[in-house]
């Protein structure tokens, strides 16, 4: 039987994600489907968005006002004849001939400049007598007219394959009318808890039995993700189960396991995956909360059998939730077709004094308060990985180098925000 500890590393917390993020080039999304263009909000694109059509389709007035040539309006004020009146939707069979020097035109916001004009006088510097229009600002050439086609060709790509389909991009497909659109389908994600003391949420705990709450947050993580979880049964920290067990969940498109791979004399998930010939590409980040994290891939043993990845997170449900965040979701996103992201730490102003001992990179629930450039973040009060009770009250978490010993309130610090 081939011993954990002979393939067990620990890496820094750059080189475990960027392992992930290799492997996480390697997979292949599982499939596409057409759906309504409105149900594929928060889903990933699986095919291109291309403008049908010049964007905007005309020279379009960005304003109210009158069209002119700019060279008209060079001295001012000017009077122009008023030559007609352009609205937003006018037929072009209704648009003057070309302007010609000494004409202006009415056209409001959204409405087709014609030909021969090359600007916009807001209506404020105009007054009108008659048919003549007097103008008392000047404009240079261009002002308040975005051309044909510079926002985008005809046949350019307006989203690419890969995207998650927020409000904008459901917008543009809208706006060349994607009524229909090709989307990648969701992996199916097995969740796999461990450990004797877990029981049903529905059952009532005995005074030492634990509910199994990780199922849950991770099943949340796992959809906003663009995965589809499925929860397994609890396994026990029995090696026959619970080996019964993994190979059911590693038959989904990626595994993730929380408990179980510590220290502990009943910690048996890498011991029962190492049986089943499983790749490890680590066993350990040098991070706190989640520095048993593993990550490893399943070694097909027949060509049937699938070469799932999968993932061994820590029990306690601060470092399933956290080291989900740092690696899995990845994966699980790559599994899911989006484009590869590298993970992105967002600054900001630290309230409260934060003295830690130095050695490992943390993620520590935190509270982002304040209000416009006052937003400012403190750590939550905890006790440690195990309190779910401080997580729940944390909107982020502050990353502290593993180099530092304190932080000093005002500093700027980079914080994870929670989906
Ligand atoms: P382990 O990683 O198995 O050593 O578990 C670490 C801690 O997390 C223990 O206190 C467990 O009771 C707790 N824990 C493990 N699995 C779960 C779970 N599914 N839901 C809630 N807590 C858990
Ligand atoms: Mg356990």
């Amino acid at each position: 039987m081939p011993d954990v500890s002979s393939y067990a590393s620990v890496l820094s917390f750059e080189d475990a994600r960027h392992m992930v993020e290799r492997h996480a080039t390697l997979v292949h999304p599982v499939g596409t489907k057409t759906v309504d263009l409105l149900s594929a909000a928060g889903r990933v694109l699986a095919e291109p968005i291309i403008a049908d059509r010049d964007l905007p389709p005309f020279p379009r007035s960005t304003r109210d006002g009158y069209a002119v040539r700019s060279e008209d309006v060079v001295y001012v004020p000017v009077a122009l004849d008023l030559i007609g009146e352009i609205k937003a939707g006018e037929k072009a069979a209704n648009l003057p001939a070309t302007l010609v020097s000494g004409q202006t035109v009415s056209i409001m916001t959204g409405a087709p400049v014609p030909d021969g004009a090359d600007a916009v006088v807001m209506v404020e510097y105009s007054s009108a007598r008659g048919r003549r229009i007097e103008l008392s600002r000047s404009v240079h050439s261009g002002e308040n007219v975005v051309p044909r086609g510079v926002e985008a060709r005809q046949g350019s790509v307006l989203v690419e394959p890969g995207r998650r389909l927020n409000e904008a991009a459901i917008g543009l497909a809208a706006s060349v009318g994607k009524a229909r659109v090709s989307v990648y389908k969701r992996p199916q994600v097995a969740i796999l808890s461990t450990g004797d003391e877990i029981v049903d949420i529905e059952s009532t705990p005995g005074s030492t039995e634990i509910r199994n709450s990780n199922s849950y947050s991770l099943a949340v993580q796992i959809e906003q993700a663009g995965g589809d979880p499925v929860r397994l049964p609890i396994a026990p920290d029995e090696p026959k189960k619970l080996r019964e067990l993994v190979e059911e969940g590693l038959e989904a498109d990626l595994l993730l396991m929380t408990g179980g791979v510590s220290m502990g004399r009943y910690d048996l998930v890498e011991q029962v995956l190492s049986d089943l010939n499983a790749e490890f590409f680590f066993t350990g980040a040098q991070i706190q909360p989640g520095r048993p994290v593993v990550f490893g891939k399943n070694v097909a043993r027949t060509r049937e059998m699938r070469r799932t990845y999968f993932f061994g997170l820590p029990g306690n449900p601060v470092s399933t939730m956290v080291t989900f965040e740092l690696f899995a979701r990845p994966m699980l996103q790559a599994l899911a077709g989006v484009l590869p992201r590298p993970i992105m730490f967002v600054q900001a102003k630290l309230k409260s004094e934060i003295k830690i001992k130095p050695g490992l990179k943390r993620f520590l629930p935190a509270i982002l308060t304040g209000e416009f450039e006052n937003t400012q973040v403190e750590l939550v009060q905890w006790q440690g990985s195990g309190d779910i009770a401080a997580v729940g009250r944390a909107n982020c978490y502050i990353v502290i180098p593993e180099d530092r010993e304190r932080l000093s309130p005002g500093e700027f610090v980079s914080i994870v925000l929670r989906w």
